[in-house]
């Protein structure tokens, strides 16, 4: 179930990490390292491959696992607020060209995307990847970033949006995006940033830390992994690159009666709380990352 346990950080490969959290929220326990280098955290030991891909089951999209995501099929209507929202930011850096989504699912985004890019998709999910490859056929690669079929220095955007948390190897994984991408290609990361107060203060009991999740950033070291790896122009837009109004719109999917509209309070606060930032520091852990190769 488990792999050996990692003795450096696999960001900067330092010796000096030490315990920082055990996960007890769910079925799958885990426990998290902390690099004193760079800030890093990591699940320690990781869970071997075969319990890794055993999460991204039917049961995963369905709710009906302990772990769990919401299957967007039924919310595309919704989701695609937000979709569109960040394909219009995504067109100022890039108009055209071959575009992939790493951890595409079912393709939803990607759908939105097919308006003004050839779009491709990498996804680990047999599930989610045969419903993809219905819509796309062979510009689906069911397996990893790391298997791919894709030739260098061959798309215009790459996107991965709450999936670099999910790799043992992130480091590897920018670099393989990095080859990938052609000169002034965008390489677009969504993920949490745990120097956060948000996260900070909610210390293991913190959303994001889940059995799926092995790797956890910080803006300060994702920048700095970016900036090593070779890419030139590095923007961080905190909480995301778009507006309130797609989200609240987005947020109606889930909706069952009108009393669900208080929700918006919540998500307008804490949206308005995330544009609170200076430097290291930010009260929310929301983060998004444009880097330009
Ligand atoms: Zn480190």
């Amino acid at each position: 179930m488990f792999k050996e346990r990692l003795s450096c950080c696999p960001l900067c490969k330092s010796r000096d990490i030490s315990f920082k959290y055990e996960i007890l929220s769910y079925s799958n326990k885990f426990t998290t390292d902390i690099c004193k280098s760079c800030g890093f955290i990591f699940m320690n030991p990781q869970f071997d491959d075969e319990t890794i891909k055993s999460f991204y089951s039917e049961q995963y999209y369905s709710g009906k696992s302990d772990y769990s995501y919401i299957d967007e099929r039924g919310i595309k209507k919704y989701s695609s607020y937000v979709w569109d929202s960040r394909l219009k930011i995504i067109r100022k850096f890039a108009k055209g060209g071959n575009f992939l989504d790493v951890g595409c699912a079912f393709g939803g985004f990607l759908e939105r995307a097919s308006k003004w890019y050839s779009p491709f998709g990498i996804e680990i999910s047999d599930y989610a990847a045969t419903h993809a490859k219905k819509i796309f056929g062979d510009n689906i690669h069911h397996g990893t970033i790391f298997n791919h079929p894709f030739q260098a220095e061959s798309f215009s955007v790459i996107t991965m949006i709450e999936l670099i948390e999910h790799l043992s190897d992130p480091k590897k994984a920018i670099e393989e995006c990095y080859k990938l991408l052609k000169k002034d290609g965008l390489l677009l990361i969504q993920t949490a940033n745990m120097d956060g107060l948000q996260a900070k203060s909610a210390g293991p009991r913190y959303e994001y830390f889940m059995p799926g999740h092995l790797s956890y950033f910080s803006k300060k070291n994702l920048c700095k992994l970016l900036r090593s790896v070779g890419f030139s122009y590095i923007k961080v837009f905190q909480p995301v690159e778009f507006g309130l109004l797609p989200k609240l719109l987005k947020s109606r999917g889930s909706f069952k009666s009108f009393k669900d509209y208080k929700a918006w309070i919540r998500i307008a606060t804490y949206h308005y709380k995330s544009k609170i930032h200076c430097g290291d520091f930010a009260l929310t852990s929301s983060m998004v990352v444009y880097a330009i190769k």
